[in-house]
C-alpha cells in the first residue's frame, strides 16, 4: 500500500461521521475494509472498523493518529453483509461504529479473535481411577479433591466429563486440579458448546392444500434470484408449513436459512416444529442466550455449519456462507421495530438484504402491515394468499358487544357473562383479552376530581393489588397506595377502570369453581414462569385465561372457544396514525385464538362505539378490507406509505431546551432547498417521561429521495449545534407511530 494513504475508520461513538488515521508502519497492504483495527480516540483504545482507504484527508497529515494494530487478516463480513451494513448506515442515518459493532457477537466487537466457544471439563484418567493410598498421603488437599472425583465418578459411571462448572460449584479449587494433572490422575478437556442437535429421524410433511401448493411452487420457481413475497394467509391457515417446505428446498440445495420471528416467546414452538422436519442443523439467536452461545452461533452460520437461523430482530444481521431465502413471519409485527438508538426494521432491513444477496424474502401474516400491502397491490411485492384453515377448522364468528348504558359488572356485559357461562359448562376454556395489567388504572378523587399521578410523566399511575402500591407504566416508579385525597383531603378514592388483575378477582367470583390463570408481564416475570402458565393452559388446568398483548401471538390453545376483548376503543381516540391499523391487527390476531381445532370458535368484542366505520368493516368485511378503507385516508392525508417520514425526538429535563433545539434544527434544515414539509417544534403526545420534557420536529416527503438528501446536507450541521449536546435527541426513519 501506498505509505500517504489515509485510512477511513467507523468507531463505535454516537458520532455519524468516520475518522482518519494513518496506516500502521507494519503491514499497511493487510488493510481493507471491513478489518478490525485497534486505534487511539481520545484517552481510549477502541476496536473500529476500516470503512475506506483513501487518498486524502482534510486534517493535515501530522494531526492523524497511527492505526495501533490489525486485528484481522481479512474482512470479517461477508460482502453482502458489509453491504447491508454499510447501507443501513446511510439510510438510517446513524453512526457506523454503532451498526457494525452491534452486528457482531461481543467477543468480536471488544477485538477477541472468532472462534468457536469451549467448555472445560475435567475427567479421571484410568490410572486415576484406583491408586494406592500413599500417593496422595501427603497431600490432603488434593486428595479431598480426588476423593470427590472418586464419588462423582460412581454416582454416575457413564459420565466420564465433569464440567468445570460444576466443580466450581462444588467449591473445587482449579490449582488443586492442576496438581493432580500433574501426577496424570485427571486431564482436562475443552469440547466445543453445544449448540443444536440434528434430529435423524424427521417427521413427513402432511399434503398440502391447493393453495398451500400453488404458494409453494411460485416460491420454489424463483429460489435463483431476489423476489420479495407477501404471504397473506389468515391465522392457522397453514403458512408455517409454507415455510418448512420452501426452506427444505432451499438446504436440499445447500444453501441456508434465515426466519426472523417478532419475539423469543415464539422460538421454542418454532425450532421444535423445524428440528421435527428438516434433518440438518438449526441454530437460534436471540437476546436470552449467554455471549457464549450466541458468538458460537453467529460463527457456526458464518461457516455454513448451521443450515437454518431461528432469531429475533437482530439476527438479520446474522453472517451466512450461503444464505438462499428469508423469512420474516408475523411479519406485520411491531417488535421488528428497534426502538432506541439504532431504530432500524428489521422487516425492511430483511427486504434489503434479500435484495442485495439475489434472494427470495417471503414476508408472512394474517395481517399484513399496511405499508406490505399496498407494496402488494402495487405490484412490487409478488402477492400470495392462504383463505382457509389448514386442518379445516372454520374461522370464528366475531360480534360487537355495544357496551353503552349496559349494566356491567366491573367491566364485563351481562351478554359475555352468560356466553362464558355456556362454555365453562361444556368444558371449554375461555380468553379474555384486556391490554392493562394491574387492578385499575386511575385512582380519582370522588369529591375533587384529583388523580394520582406519576410527577417524572405526569400520568396516571396504576393500581396494582400485589402488593398493593401505584406503580407508574411508563417509567416504573412506585408509590405506596394515597388513604386521602393530596389536593383536597378528601377520603373517597375511586379505583376507576380494569385492568387484568381486577378481571381476574371478577371472575373469580363470578366463577369460583372454576380456575383461572392470568398471563400478564406481572405475573410471568420469575424465569420459567410464562412456560409453566402455557403448560398448565395446554393440560386443561385453566379454563379461564386473562390475559393481555402476550398471549395475542402466534400461540395455539386447541380448548378455546371463546375469545372476549374487554377494552380495545382507546385505538378510536388516539390522535395517531398508526393507531387504527394496530387495532384491527390486534383484534385479528387474538380472534385467531379462538376455535383453531375441532370446536367452532366464537369472539365477542365489547365497545362503546359499536357503530365505528372501522369496526364494522372488520367484522363484517375482514382485515382486508379495513385496510383498504385506511389506506384511503392515509392517502387523502399525506401519510405513509403515501409519504415518507422522518422523527427527530428530543428529550430534557427543560421543556425550552427541546423546543430551542429544535428550533435550531429546523433553522438548518430550512437553509437547503427542498421537497420537505416541516412540521413543529411540537410537544410530543406523550410530553413528559422519567422526569424529561419530550418534543418533535416531524419531517414529511412524497419522495424518499428527498428526504435523505435533505437529511445528508443538514445533520452534520444539526449534530454540531451547540443544544445538540445539552439535550438527548434521536431520529427515526420511517417511525411507526409518532408518540
Ligand atoms: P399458520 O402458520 O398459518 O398459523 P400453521 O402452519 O401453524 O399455520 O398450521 C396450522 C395447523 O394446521 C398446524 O397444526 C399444522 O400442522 C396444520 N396444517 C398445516 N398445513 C396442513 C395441511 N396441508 N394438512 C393438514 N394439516 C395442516
Ligand atoms: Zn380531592
Ligand atoms: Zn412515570
Amino acid at each position: 500500500m501506498e505509505k500517504n494513504l489515509i485510512i477511513k475508520v467507523a468507531i463505535p461513538s454516537p458520532l455519524r461521521k468516520l475518522f482518519d488515521y494513518l496506516p500502521p508502519l507494519q503491514d499497511a497492504d493487510l488493510v481493507v475494509p471491513g478489518t478490525r483495527v485497534k486505534v487511539s480516540f481520545g484517552r481510549k483504545q477502541l476496536v473500529g472498523f476500516v470503512v475506506q482507504i483513501a487518498a486524502h484527508s482534510d486534517f493535515p497529515r501530522h494531526k492523524l493518529k497511527r492505526i495501533s494494530a490489525l486485528l484481522d487478516q481479512q474482512p470479517l463480513f461477508s460482502p453482502t453483509l458489509w453491504d447491508l451494513l454499510l447501507w443501513c448506515g446511510r439510510y438510517y442515518h446513524y453512526a457506523l461504529g454503532e451498526i457494525l459493532a452491534r452486528a457482531l457477537p461481543k467477543a468480536l466487537r471488544n477485538g477477541e479473535p472468532a472462534h468457536l466457544a469451549t467448555e472445560t471439563a475435567w475427567r479421571l484418567l484410568p490410572q486415576g481411577e484406583q491408586i494406592e493410598n500413599k500417593v496422595l498421603a501427603r497431600a490432603p488437599k488434593q486428595n479431598q479433591v480426588y476423593q470427590q472425583l472418586l464419588s462423582l465418578h460412581a454416582e454416575q459411571p457413564e459420565k466420564l466429563l465433569i464440567s468445570w462448572h460444576e466443580l466450581q460449584s462444588l467449591g473445587v479449587d482449579k490449582r488443586i486440579l492442576e496438581l493432580l494433572s500433574d501426577k496424570k490422575l485427571v486431564e482436562k478437556v475443552e469440547f466445543e458448546l453445544k449448540i443444536n442437535q440434528i434430529q435423524s429421524e424427521v417427521h413427513s410433511a402432511p399434503i398440502l392444500n391447493a393453495e398451500q401448493q400453488a404458494a409453494c411452487q411460485k416460491m420454489e420457481a424463483r429460489l435463483g434470484g431476489f423476489i420479495p413475497f407477501l404471504l397473506d394467509g389468515i391465522t392457522g391457515s397453514g403458512k408455517t408449513e409454507v415455510y418448512l417446505h420452501v426452506v427444505e428446498q432451499v438446504v436440499q440445495a445447500g444453501r441456508q436459512a434465515l426466519i426472523l420471528l417478532p419475539e423469543i416467546g415464539l422460538t421454542p414452538q418454532t425450532l421444535t416444529r423445524f428440528t421435527l422436519r428438516i434433518g440438518a442443523a438449526i441454530g437460534l439467536l436471540h437476546s436470552g442466550l449467554t455471549d457464549k452461545e450466541r458468538g458460537t452461533t453467529w460463527l457456526k452460520a458464518k461457516n455454513g455449519d448451521i443450515s437454518v437461523l431461528i432469531g429475533t430482530r437482530s439476527a438479520v444481521f446474522a453472517d451466512f456462507k450461503d444464505l438462499g431465502v428469508i423469512v420474516v413471519d408475523e411479519s406485520h409485527d411491531h417488535s421488528f421495530k428497534q426502538w432506541e438508538g439504532f431504530q432500524y426494521h428489521a422487516r425492511d432491513v430483511a427486504v434489503r438484504r434479500a435484495q442485495l444477496a439475489n434472494i427470495p424474502v417471503i414476508l408472512g401474516s394474517a395481517t399484513p402491515a399496511l405499508s406490505s400491502l399496498h407494496n402488494a397491490w402495487q405490484g412490487k411485492f409478488n402477492y400470495l394468499t392462504l383463505s382457509v384453515r389448514a386442518t379445516g377448522a372454520s374461522l370464528p364468528l366475531l360480534q360487537l358487544i355495544d357496551m353503552r348504558q349496559q349494566k356491567a359488572k366491573e367491566g364485563l356485559s351481562k351478554a359475555v357473562i352468560e356466553q362464558v357461562k355456556t362454555e365453562v359448562e361444556r368444558g371449554n376454556q375461555v380468553l379474555f383479552f384486556l391490554n392493562r395489567r394491574g387492578f385499575a388504572p386511575v385512582l380519582l378523587c370522588h369529591d375533587c376530581g384529583w388523580l394520582a399521578e406519576c410527577d417524572r410523566c405526569q400520568t396516571p399511575m396504576t393500581l396494582h393489588q400485589q402488593p398493593k402500591q401505584l406503580r407508574c407504566h411508563h417509567c416504573g416508579k412506585q408509590h405506596g397506595v394515597y388513604t386521602a385525597c393530596v389536593e383536597c383531603g378528601g377520603k373517597q378514592l375511586l379505583q376507576i377502570g380494569v385492568g387484568t388483575q381486577r378481571l381476574e378477582q371478577t371472575l373469580q367470583s363470578l366463577f369460583p369453581k372454576i380456575s383461572i390463570t392470568r398471563i400478564d408481564r406481572d405475573s410471568t416475570r420469575k424465569k420459567g414462569a410464562l412456560e409453566a402458565k402455557l403448560n398448565q393452559v395446554h393440560q386443561g388446568n385453566a379454563q379461564l385465561l386473562v390475559g393481555t398483548q402476550m398471549l395475542a401471538k402466534g400461540h395455539h390453545f386447541p380448548n378455546v372457544t371463546l375469545v372476549v376483548m374487554l377494552d380495545i376503543d382507546g385505538a378510536l381516540y388516539s390522535g395517531d396514525f398508526s393507531a387504527s391499523e394496530a387495532m384491527a391487527q390486534q383484534v385479528i390476531q387474538v380472534a385467531g385464538r379462538a376455535g383453531r381445532a375441532e370446536k367452532k370458535g366464537m369472539v365477542m368484542i365489547q365497545t362503546h362505539h359499536p357503530d365505528s366505520v372501522l369496526l364494522q368493516t372488520l367484522i363484517s368485511q375482514g382485515y382486508n378490507a379495513v385496510a383498504k378503507k385506511i389506506l384511503i385516508e392515509r392517502q387523502q392525508t399525506d401519510l405513509p406509505p403515501y409519504a415518507h417520514l422522518a422523527l427527530f425526538t428530543v428529550e430534557a429535563v427543560q421543556s425550552d431546551s427541546c423546543q430551542k433545539f429544535l428550533q435550531d434544527a429546523r433553522l438548518s434544515l430550512q437553509k437547503h432547498a427542498s421537497e420537505v414539509t416541516l412540521l413543529g417544534p411540537l410537544p410530543a403526545p406523550i410530553e413528559k417521561r422519567s422526569g424529561r420534557y419530550r418534543w418533535q420536529l416531524v419531517l414529511s416527503s412524497k419522495q424518499r429521495g428527498f428526504l435523505h438528501r435533505l437529511l445528508n446536507s443538514a445533520l452534520d450541521e444539526i449534530e454540531a449545534l451547540p443544544m445538540a449536546r445539552k439535550v438527548r435527541w434521536s431520529l427515526d426513519i420511517d417511525p411507526i407511530d409518532l408518540l
